[in-house]
């Protein structure tokens, strides 16, 4: 935690020892964090920036995990439903192919690319830009990666789709048997873990490392 900073003074700083909050503007001095700690705005409360530990090896564990649960989470059953002696496997991708088959093409190319195509994007940004600091191999190309993957960000709504299949599954639990797959593990594992990426890797650091101002993001 910071203190709020008087303004006096501020004018006269450097760009640099200066950040503005996200949330509500104000403009403070930048504090100098030690490991671990996060600096938080005085007004909203909003988290400026946080200094963690191993910031680039435990994102690389996670992009690594996510992108082993990918597959699976999308070509594995999210459920199973038996409706009238019919039963019928459903996963993320025959969906996105029974949308296309069914005349709705535009819905199915949104669908997939919210569900799997920028998922898959981001992902494989993040494992980029993370490999470009790890192996100090390639940052100008990791900067250009970090700045498409804050752009599409927005636009992978896995959370969007989980909701969508616990309606589903609400919805039909009374009209047919259900069993939930082994898909839906996976896909709910791989929204954990972007969640947990999303905590974990620091934009403040990575934004750092990647134009070579820093040298804790490696520790
Ligand atoms: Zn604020």
């Amino acid at each position: 935690m910071q203190d709020p900073v008087d303004a006096v003074g501020l004018s006269e700083l450097p760009l640099e020892n200066l950040v503005a909050c996200h949330e509500c503007d104000l403009l403070m001095r930048k504090p100098e964090l030690a490991h671990g700690e996060k600096a938080v705005c005085p007004r909203c409360g909003y988290e400026l920036y946080a200094n963690r530990y191993n910031v680039v090896q435990r994102s690389l564990a996670l992009v690594i995990a996510a992108l082993l649960l990918f597959l699976p989470a999308n070509f594995l059953p999210i459920m199973q439903l038996n409706l009238l002696g019919q039963s019928s496997n459903d996963t993320v991708w025959s969906g996105v192919v029974a949308l296309f088959d069914t005349g709705m093409q535009s819905v199915s190319v949104i669908v997939f690319l919210c569900s799997m195509g920028i998922p898959l994007l981001k992902l494989l940004c993040q494992l980029t830009v993370l490999l470009s600091i790890r192996f100090d191999v390639g940052r100008s190309y990791g900067l250009l990666l970090y700045r498409i993957y804050h752009h599409i960000r927005e636009w992978g709504m896995l959370e969007v789709y989980f909701m969508g299949v616990l309606v589903a599954i609400v919805k039909l639990a009374d009209m047919a048997a259900i069993t939930v797959g082994l898909g839906l593990v996976c896909f709910i594992g791989l929204l954990l873990i972007q969640v947990w990426l999303e905590v974990v890797m620091s934009p403040h650091q990575i934004w750092q490392a990647l134009s070579g101002e820093d040298a804790h993001a490696g520790d």
